[in-house]
């Protein structure tokens, strides 16, 4: 045993083996992308359990079920069978597990309701319309994100209330009402039995904070523990996994501060300094080697952080091949960039006999999926859409899922709101403002009131209301006795959901049933389940809400083209990779060219990008492209500007001019016959708006930097950079749009730029 031990160890390089061995004691790895982390932590839970540690007592913390889900795959060819006892998840998903063992503890049902984001807005929007507030000042997303950083930030209803300084704020913005809402929704999710996303680690810590034997019986209980992508934490989460390490210190978390791309949800780099302090004889390892992929791929990553001015200092290098240089293309308009983009899949497929698995198109936002999947779809290469709108989400599921969660937690508000009415039963919107004002009046829920509705409301909607009631307890007596596969096809019948929908005999009505269909296959298999004790169709509910649409893939293994956002990229690696859109104020975003911390976020995220690239890396950009249904002229990125140009491979299809004036924005392009979105409008007719136009434009050092022509720049000459500052052109190389330009700067010494995209002016 001790020798297969040892085989499996020689696949890491010496630092990786020595954390992988440091299996005691807090361990904290700070490395960039590629060079093995996630790798580290996977091969040291199979370490801590071949050393004979009982796989009970690990936790292992990732950030989506997926990866969760992969690295048991790995783990278990590792050291078998056992690793199927681990705790393996993310925060969200372990800590619902725990809080349904305990919710009585903190008052909450065992059945809980999880509100998805809808369900919550949905409340809010609700108690807003109550209080008659101005859905502008108090917008049901600015009031959700609002509580959100709250409870993220471990301050209850109470405590913002309290808070003078928070108090101050909201009333100098005229939102002195924040806190009260925050407090009747908190009541309401609590009537309801429901918690929402930030409930689940919040309540958590208030289960930990208040419940000492708890705490203790899961410090014991998870006596090793590890957190991936460490970066991303949040202040919650990292008390959860504070507080649960204080016995045993036995703690290891791993992340990279440069791939910290969830600020905006409360992410804190913080947590990464505090670990140094809150464990004094923290071992920290170094990993410098990346082994994902090729050293211009590499380079380019670190040319572009390097911009960023808040970062822990690392070395990254590969010793893989050096790799082709990295593609930039340009396409006239978002549809040509798609289309770019699909034919060259097909050619490197073709080529390079590859499978279309090897392919990933990355991009900013989930709306620029659209071009390229119909350019896709025009030359048949199978993609498939990762992220994005989970399957648990579309309306025929939530509705069919609704009836469930009432039966099983009748409180439930957001369900019944729903279903109440659905299919129609003649109990409009009347009817549910009066059996809410009944609830509130008599200090009980709506659905207390609604089983006894001959008491608390007019005849007249009484006996509809009545009859539901009745039918939803009926689903009870159901759910109790058959499977969970025959109960839910009960109340999928009974409720008159599957008959409404099979009558609706258009595409989308057919669509829709085949969906429930699908549901209720999914339902039937997990009857059968021979792995886990509980079937009912309540432990099927429970972790529905946390499900996202790659959790429901149907088919892993279909050989498709990967199209995603950078976000759910995170951890992921592919050969060959398209990052797309690369132009302001799409990528860097509108929103965040005004401030610096906001403009890292978004280089953090190019890096990110870039970073999952193992053998060939292309970036695009479109200089027109359709957005909120105008078509909007745009400016290559700045990201573009900094990467180093010695990597670079300019790739301009259906150019007509090589030397524009203006590197930043051609007017000639608009009458160009080449790109179909053109060919539709007239040139000059307004339509074509530059996107620099509508928006203060930001220029970090030097305030009213206008780039000139630079086509007359020669060896010698002393420039001005927008960002670099001063500096003296020492050669100039290359031709055509390829011109490439090494300077002096005064303060950052040599670098060479593109002069394409160089924001440079001749002083
Ligand atoms: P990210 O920051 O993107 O999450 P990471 O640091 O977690 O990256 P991994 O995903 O663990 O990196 O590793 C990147 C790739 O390199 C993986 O394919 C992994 O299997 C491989 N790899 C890492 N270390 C080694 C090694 N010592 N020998 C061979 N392959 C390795
Ligand atoms: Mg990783």
């Amino acid at each position: 045993k001790k020798d297969q031990v040892l085989e499996y160890l020689e696949g890491l390089n010496p630092s990786q083996r020595a954390a992988v061995e440091q299996t005691k004691g807090p361990v904290m790895i700070v490395a960039g992308a590629g060079s093995g982390k996630t790798r580290v932590i996977t091969f040291r839970v199979a370490h801590l359990v071949r050393s004979g540690v009982d796989s009970f007592n690990l936790l292992v913390l990732t950030f989506t079920n997926k990866a969760a889900k992969e690295m048991r795959k790995r783990i278990i060819e590792l050291v078998g069978p056992e690793a199927k006892n681990i705790w393996m998840g993310t925060f969200h998903s372990v800590f619902a597990k725990i809080l349904r063992v305990e919710a009585a503890k903190i008052g909450y049902p065992t059945n809980f309701t999880i509100y998805d984001t809808d369900d919550s807005k949905s409340l809010l929007r609700a108690i807003l319309r109550e209080q008659q507030l101005d859905d502008k000042l108090y917008n049901a997303n600015f009031v959700y994100n609002r509580i959100s950083s709250a409870k993220n930030n471990l301050i209850s209803a109470a405590e913002y209330l309290k808070n003078a300084q928070i108090q101050s704020e909201d009333t100098a913005t005229g939102r002195g009402r924040l806190g009260e809402i925050y407090q009747i929704y908190s009541q309401r999710c609590f009537k309801a039995g429901a918690m929402d996303f930030d409930d689940i680690l919040f309540k958590t810590n208030v289960l930990l904070r208040e419940h000492p034997d708890a705490l203790y019986k899961y410090q014991n209980k998870f006596k090793y523990l590890m957190v991936d992508e460490y970066q991303d934490t949040n202040y919650s989460q990292y008390l959860i996994v504070k507080k649960l390490a204080a016995i045993n210190e036995n703690i290891c978390v791993v992340g990279d501060d440069a791939q910290s791309i969830y600020a905006f949800r409360g992410a804190n780099i913080q947590n990464i300094l505090n670990f140094e302090k809150d464990y004094p004889d923290l071992k920290v390892f170094k990993l410098e080697q990346n082994y994902r992929s090729t050293q211009n791929i590499v380079n380019v990553a670190n040319s572009i952080i390097a911009n960023n001015k808040n970062q822990l200092k690392k070395n990254v290098f590969s010793k893989n091949e050096e790799g082709d240089k990295i593609k930039v293309a340009r396409a006239f308009s978002d549809n040509e960039e798609g289309k770019i983009v699909a034919e060259s899949i097909l050619q490197e497929r073709g080529v390079k006999g590859l499978k279309f698995n090897d392919f990933a198109i990355l991009y900013r936002t989930n709306a620029q999926s659209r071009s390229m999947e119909e350019a896709l779809r025009k030359l048949n290469v199978p993609y498939k859409i990762y992220g994005g709108l989970s399957f648990y989400q579309r309306k025929e599921i939530k509705d069919l899922i609704s009836y469930f969660r009432l039966t099983f937690n009748s409180n439930d508000e957001e369900a019944l709101k729903r279903v109440i009415n659905y299919p129609k039963r003649g109990i409009g919107d009347t009817s549910m403002e009066r059996i809410i004002i009944a609830a509130d009046q008599h200090k009980i829920t709506p659905w207390e009131v609604i089983s006894d509705a001959g008491r608390f409301l007019e005849q007249r909607s009484a006996t509809a209301i009545g009859n539901f009631a009745i039918m939803i307890q009926s689903f009870q007596v159901v759910a109790k006795n058959q499977t969970a596969y025959e109960a839910a096809l009960h109340i999928a019948q009974h409720s008159g959901l599957l008959k409404d929908l099979y009558t609706d005999k258009s595409v989308e009505g057919l669509n829709r049933y085949e969906n429930i269909q699908e549901l209720l296959n999914g339902i039937k298999e997990f009857s059968e389940r021979e792995d886990i004790e509980d079937r009912g169709l309540d432990i099927f509910m429970q972790d529905v809400a946390l499900l996202t649409n790659d959790d429901n893939d149907k088919n892993p293994d279909a050989d498709t083209v990967s199209l995603m956002t950078i976000h759910s990229a995170k951890g992921l690696e592919f050969p060959h990779v398209y990052v797309v859109g690369l132009e302001e104020n799409l990528f860097p975003s509108q929103m965040s060219i005004n401030s610096r911390a906001d403009l890292e976020e978004e280089r953090r995220l190019f890096y990110v990008a870039i970073t999952r690239a193992e053998k060939k890396l292309t970036i695009s950009y479109a200089t027109s492209r359709y957005r909120w249904g105008t078509l909007t002229s745009c400016e290559p990125s700045r990201f573009l500007d900094e990467i180093d140009a010695q990597f670079l491979e300019l790739e301009f299809k259906n150019t007509q001019k090589t030397t524009d004036k203006n590197p930043f924005f051609d007017d000639t392009l608009a009458s160009s016959k080449s790109a179909d979105t053109f060919s539709k409008i007239k040139p000059n007719s307004g339509i074509i708006r530059k996107t620099t136009s509508m928006l203060p434009k930001a220029h970090i050092p030097s305030e009213g930097f206008a780039p000139s022509d630079i086509s007359g720049l020669q060896v010698g000459m002393e420039v001005e950079h927008e960002r670099f500052g001063y500096g003296k052109v020492i050669n100039i190389e290359g031709n055509k749009s390829d011109i490439k330009a090494t300077i002096f700067f005064k303060e950052l010494g040599q670098k060479q730029l593109l002069l394409k995209f160089a924001k440079l002016r001749i002083v």
